[in-house]
């Protein structure tokens, strides 16, 4: 299974430093073999290599330039930094990240050979709509995104689930990822809310490839704890 940990704007350099040490030696000792993803604040990327890739919450679609409290490839490349986050909710709502600007990221590091996580998810209003709406409101979020490069996870991530402790019953998740999966060949992760109460639930789940995590992952007790349960 994928395991990745959106620390958001959580964690230090040195408190990052000291996770990802932690999180490796325990996955090694005890013979874990899940793929696991730490995504820090940008102050505290490092270099780290598997069991445990560190990836970027967010760059620039740039080598370098004028654009102010951004960090683009020049600034990953120190740290051998491949992986990003793209298109999380927190992004898209608080940022004012549009479809086209998410889309625009998505390419440049596309023809990069980044692998990317990719970030879809619906407001509650749309939830409430139904199935066919949800659809709608995912496709949507997916223009613009080459759905077949092969470097590509999706992160389904609903966004009345995130950081609220109220994640999507099995039932949703399922049918959502089954929908997902008629569109995309890529891993499809499930985020929203996910702890070492509900992992084995929703890791049973049919087309749920992995998780992403957000609140439950800021402990490495608890985030390798998930992992050793399914
Ligand atoms: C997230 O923001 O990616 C997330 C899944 O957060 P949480 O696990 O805290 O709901």
């Amino acid at each position: 299974m994928i395991f990745a940990a959106n620390f958001k704007m959580n964690h230090t350099r040195v408190s990052t430093w000291n996770y990802v040490h932690d999180l490796r030696d325990r996955m090694v000792e005890a013979g874990v073999e899940h793929e696991v993803y730490v995504f820090p604040p940008a102050s505290a990327l490092m270099g780290a290599h598997r069991p445990v890739v560190v990836g970027a919450q967010n760059a620039y679609p740039a080598m370098q330039g004028a654009f102010t409290g951004e960090i683009g490839m020049e600034q990953l490349d120190e740290f051998g930094i491949h992986t990003l986050l793209i298109g999380h909710s927190e992004r898209r709502m608080l940022l004012g990240e549009s479809q086209e600007k998410v889309a625009e990221k998505y390419a440049f590091f596309k023809a990069r050979n980044y692998e990317i996580i990719y970030c879809v998810g619906e407001p509650i209003e749309v939830r409430e709509q139904g199935d066919a709406a949800v659809e709608a409101y995912l496709l949507e979020e997916l223009e613009g995104i080459d759905i077949h490069y092969g470097r590509l996870i999706v992160a389904y991530e609903p966004i009345w689930a995130i950081g609220t402790g109220r994640t999507a019953t099995p039932e949703a998740i399922a049918s959502t990822h089954a929908m997902l999966r008629r569109h995309i060949e890529a891993p499809l992760l499930y985020g929203g809310s996910v702890n070492p109460a509900n992992i084995e639930e929703i890791a049973a789940v049919e087309n749920v490839d992995g998780v992403l995590v957000g609140g439950a992952s800021l402990e490495v007790d608890s985030f390798f704890e998930m992992m050793t349960k399914v």
